[in-house]
């Protein structure tokens, strides 16, 4: 950046989230100390970002930080972009216009004779087999600052735990975890606990006829927010004040399960309650500037215990935790995602970078059900290298990216027989087209099926999955196909690259 500065040239610098903009903007301030820096995101008020907008077009200003959108700040004379964990997710834009802003910065960066910096201490899959292929160098930094050495990593097997708890007494909390938070807590130490759902209880039955209950709208567990007193969708706006009620045979008797961050707050407060505890996650951080305070009775030592969701992985240095605790690793395991493996991966890299920063070496206890899954051991053993190893020889036995390029048609509709006929036509096409087409390389069409989340805001959802390892001829294909069809009331959404498939 120094270099680039020198010689006048321009700078973008992404980072995933708006929450990590103020700690990187204080760290170029101190570095960068008279520059003007812009800052473009949803939380800067539109008339600011304006102004920057137009600054940077003037050339006033050199350097443009912020969230996937800053990729398209009109920063002059372009000679560095910075795509800073890059192998996150919400990189990728799923709604209105589809983009990965990872993906788009090295296109950006090629058209401006920009150099383009992904950085990560667990690089995507992707993105490693491109640096391995000698299509991007790889810089490594094989060490941590100051040779400080990597926390220990331990694994609660949890069907083991439950055995030895016995069934009616078992608990989410492991011996092994509850001992180390002891003993962290008596060493004026701090704990970080990570569980990734949000809310108090997850999921409900009907105690009378053993019905599932759901959304309104979707076709997803209504999330109990006990704080607040009602059952809230994830996924639309719809909530529920009082009591629930079957949808099937309207008993009241129902059953409520699952824990989520507002629940584990709960529970370890009572199993501690002389160490201050606060939550992280998007119920308790919606409030602006409310990461930064916690952020900052983190570093103060105000705080003993932080439980969150991922959000706690992310970016934060404080040299006084030595205790990071994942409560169940295995809620992205299970998830319909080719890249489920990766993700569990890098969150629990991730996660476990957090613990040890400072002068005292650090801890990382993972509860799992699956102590054996590749993901996990490796995770464990810090090897990057063996879980790449893995995860690649499957994506090339299964034809996953990066052995191929994948095109998501999604199709929805309110009526769910005007969609079902639309994506059966629709895959009968595109079979059709493939059989005549002179097929380039080789090409799969997998589905028609229904989405993982079949009903999702008053709306029905279905898929299909075009693989090719041509990714011109797919386009074409997938041209060809939508090129005069027509279904009447459904909606068609056209995703390359897909990074999200529920
Ligand atoms: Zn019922
Ligand atoms: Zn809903």
């Amino acid at each position: 950046m120094e270099e680039v500065r020198r010689r006048q040239g321009g700078i973008i610098y992404l980072v995933p989230e708006i929450a990590l903009t103020p700690q990187l903007l204080t760290r170029l301030k101190e570095r960068f100390g008279n520059e003007n820096i812009a800052v473009l995101h949803s939380g800067v008020s539109r008339a600011i970002r304006y102004e920057q907008w137009q600054r940077l077009r003037r050339g006033e200003m050199h350097m443009a930080v912020g969230v996937r959108s800053a990729l398209f700040a009109p920063v002059r004379d372009l000679k560095l972009i910075i795509v800073d964990e890059e192998h996150d997710a919400s990189y990728k834009q799923d709604d209105r216009l589809p983009y990965s802003a990872r993906d788009l910065a090295i296109v950006k960066g090629r058209l401006h004779g920009a150099t383009v910096v992904l950085g990560s201490a667990t690089p995507a899959v992707q993105t490693s087999f491109n640096a391995r292929n000698g299509k991007f160098s790889c810089l490594s930094i094989p060490g941590r600052i100051a040779d400080r050495p990597l926390p220990r990593v331990e694994i609660v097997d949890m069907k083991m735990e439950k055995a030895l708890q016995g069934k009616n007494a078992f608990t989410i909390f492991s011996r092994r975890l509850t001992a180390a938070i002891r003993e962290t807590l008596d060493r004026k130490q701090q704990v970080m606990l990570l569980l990734n759902r949000r809310g108090y209880h997850t999921f409900q039955i009907c105690r009378d006829c053993g019905h599932p209950l759901k959304c309104r709208n979707c076709e997803v567990s209504l999330i109990q927010h006990a704080q607040e007193g009602v059952w809230k969708c994830h996924y639309c706006d719809y909530t529920l004040a009082g009591g629930l009620v079957c949808s099937r045979c309207n008993s009241a008797n129902i059953g409520v399960y699952g824990m989520g961050t507002e629940l584990l707050e709960e529970e370890i407060t009572n199993r501690f309650p002389a160490a201050r505890i606060r939550r992280m996650d998007s119920d308790t951080m919606d409030r602006k500037g409310a990461h930064e305070q916690l952020l900052n009775a983190l570093g103060q030592d105000r705080i003993d215990i932080l439980v969150g969701t991922q959000m706690i992985s992310k970016g934060h240095d404080f040299p006084n935790v030595t205790l990071v605790g994942v409560i169940l690793a295995d809620t992205s395991l299970s998830l319909p995602d080719f890249r489920a493996a990766e993700r569990t991966f890098q969150l629990l890299t991730q996660v476990s970078g957090r613990g040890g920063r400072g002068d005292f070496p650090g801890k990382v206890i993972i509860q799992t059900f699956n102590p054996n899954h590749y993901a996990i051991r490796k995770a464990k053993d810090h090897d990057y290298d063996g879980f790449y190893e893995e995860e690649i020889s499957l994506r090339e036995s299964l034809f996953y990216p990066p052995f191929s390029r994948l095109i998501h048609l999604r199709l929805s509709s309110i009526h769910q027989a005007k969609g079902e006929d639309g994506i059966n036509r629709l895959a009968e096409r595109a079979r059709e087209l493939l059989e005549l087409a002179r097929v380039r390389g080789k090409v799969e069409i997998v589905g028609p099926a229904e989405a993982p989340l079949f009903r999702l805001r008053g709306r029905y959802r279905w898929q299909l999955l075009l693989k090719g390892d041509d990714s011109r001829f797919l386009h074409a294909l997938t041209r060809d196909i939508l090129s005069g069809f027509h279904a009447p009331g459904v909606q068609i959404k056209v995703d390359v690259d897909p990074v999200h498939f529920m």
